[in-house]
């Protein structure tokens, strides 16, 4: 049993929080969003009435807050100042990789190990305990991340040193928001095309034209009944989620002189469907932007 603060219990740090108390720690929670605070202590969490007050007596620190910024202030003014010396920081949030790599230094220098630990996988794996966990830590300190992450993941790899675990996030997340727009593109030409939904996914299923976006996220009703295609593309994944990592790719991939067209054509597309109607809903419901569906 380890004694754990979890700061950010919304849509996934909840479900997150939830697991480690399942898997036996002692975890001391909070958040801004008092009904956040109080669904935690009825799973089990202590509830704390300020950042400073849950990280006090924590061994471990993990966060799960909406962006760069938070993490910034969160760390810097309100849990180092009160942390444990040498306690352990796990931020699995999504953030840009400078802003992951400063606050890594910051702490280091202030004598807190840190690991940068993004997620693979939505609210239902943050609730299922199985999300995948993209780690950026100093080798020697993977054994201790992996020790709590083990609680609330089904996977947890090591990327690299700091920082390597938002650009494997970005990178895949880019890569996913590209093959799900091919994928609707290509659903909404066979339909003009006359060919059913259905036999295009069993043929390009097995074909050369299979992927992720397909065959376990089909953006039509119908061939893969847990996608969200099937429930008015309610996420899921929100556009709004997706629009947010290709546009941290997209910062990333400027500020590292890399080219990737495709990524900001995604990006375009993908804020084009938030602006008209898209922002809440799942971002497979992209197949409804391309086919003028309101
Ligand atoms: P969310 O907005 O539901 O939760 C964020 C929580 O942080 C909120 O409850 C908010 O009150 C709290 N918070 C904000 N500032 C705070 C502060 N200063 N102190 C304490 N609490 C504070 O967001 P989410 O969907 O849980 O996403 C969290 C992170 O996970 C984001 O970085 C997101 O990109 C990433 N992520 C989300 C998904 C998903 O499907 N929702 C999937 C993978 C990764």
């Amino acid at each position: 049993m380890t004694a754990i603060a979890f700061i950010g219990l919304g849509n996934m740090g909840g479900g997150m929080a939830a697991n480690l108390v399942k898997a036996g720690h002692a975890v001391t929670a909070f958040d801004l969003s008092a009904d956040a605070l109080k669904r935690a202590g009825e799973a089990g969490a202590v509830p704390a009435a300020t950042v400073a007050d849950a990280v006090k007596a924590a061994d471990v620190v993990v966060t799960m807050l909406p962006a760069g910024p938070h993490v910034c202030a969160v760390y810097g003014e309100q849990v180092a100042p009160a942390a444990k010396p040498g306690a352990l920081f796990i931020d699995c949030s999504t953030i840009d990789v400078d802003s992951a790599r400063a606050v890594a230094k910051a702490m280091e220098e202030k004598g807190f190990a840190f690991a940068d630990a993004p997620v693979s996988g939505g609210i239902a794996a943050a609730n299922g305990g199985t999300l995948t966990f993209m780690v950026g830590c100093a080798a020697a300190r993977f054994a201790d991340v992996e020790k709590i992450l083990a609680g609330m993941g089904k996977a947890i790899i090591r990327a690299g040193d700091h920082g390597a675990g938002q650009a494997a996030k970005i990178c895949n997340n880019m890569l996913l928001g590209i093959s799900m727009i091919g994928t609707c593109e290509a659903f909404a030409l066979a339909e003009k095309l006359g060919l059913d939904a259905q036999k295009f996914f069993d043929i390009s299923s097995k074909a050369s034209g299979q992927c992720w976006s397909m065959t376990s996220y089909c953006p039509v009703p119908g061939p893969v009944p847990t996608s969200p295609a099937n429930r008015d593309y309610a996420p899921g994944f929100a556009t709004a989620m997706m629009l947010k990592d290709l546009k941290l790719a997209q910062e990333a991939a400027a500020k590292a002189g890399a080219s990737t067209p495709l990524g900001a054509q995604a990006e375009a597309l993908y804020a084009l469907y938030a602006a008209n109607g898209g922002n809440e809903k799942d971002f497979s419901g992209m197949v409804q932007f391309l086919r003028g569906v309101k």
